[in-house]
């Protein structure tokens, strides 16, 4: 913690909450809520699975299992999946239990590991992926300019928000919500309500 009170690194994880949505970020780290429904349990138990370190190799294909990272200019730190390194490319891989989804929460989460990556070995990672077992589909996931732009923009207005102290409102997007494990804790029709603010909620 700094002088503010303010944690000195972040979980990389939790950009991928604070992409999703700022409330969840706030539910999740600051009030340390955490649901656990089916889809969660799940989640938890296949990334046991991967999480248990260690080295493999086959070929030129070098693969470490949980492998801690971090970035000091960032203020983020935690665990990728995997690092795979073919052909003297590094590539973070990363596991989820659902199916590949339409906000690009996900893709921050690789991109701060790749960008942890990065800071840690000096070299250049372009590309990721993200495994997503309820299809058994890889997606790869280049680091863009307006992505790495994105996962610093997270990380800086998670620390923001920190400094702010104060619980953001719900979103107003419905389809997130209805996806979201901290429905019930959130409320987010009724606290709408209750603040007069349910007029803006969109389904999409
Ligand atoms: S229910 Fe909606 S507003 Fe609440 S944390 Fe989840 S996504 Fe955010």
């Amino acid at each position: 913690m700094d002088e503010h009170g303010e944690p000195d690194y972040l979980p990389i994880s939790m950009l991928n909450q604070l992409e999703y949505c700022e409330r969840r970020f706030w539910l999740m780290y600051v009030c340390a809520e955490m649901e656990v429904n089916a889809p969660v349990l799940e989640g938890t138990l296949q990334h046991e699975r991967v999480h248990s370190g260690g080295r493999e190799q086959e070929g030129e294909a070098v693969t470490r299992r949980r492998v801690y990272l971090w970035s000091d200019r960032l203020r983020l730190a935690g665990f990728a999946d995997l690092v795979e390194e073919v052909a003297g490319a590094l590539r973070p891989v990363e596991h989820k239990h659902g199916r590949i989804g339409r906000w690009l929460n996900d893709q921050v989460q690789l991109c701060a590991q790749a960008l942890c990556l990065e800071e840690r070995t000096g070299r250049a990672v372009e590309r990721g992926e993200i495994f997503y077992w309820g299809s058994r589909r890889r997606l790869e996931v280049t680091f863009t300019p307006e992505l790495r732009a994105r996962t610093e923009a997270a990380a800086a207005r998670a620390f923001a928000l920190l400094a702010a102290g104060r619980m953001p409102a719900p979103l107003t997007l419905r389809a997130k919500c209805r996806e979201c494990s901290l429905e019930g804790i959130c409320l987010p029709r009724e606290t709408a309500f209750l603040e007069g603010t349910g007029e803006g909620v969109r389904d999409e």
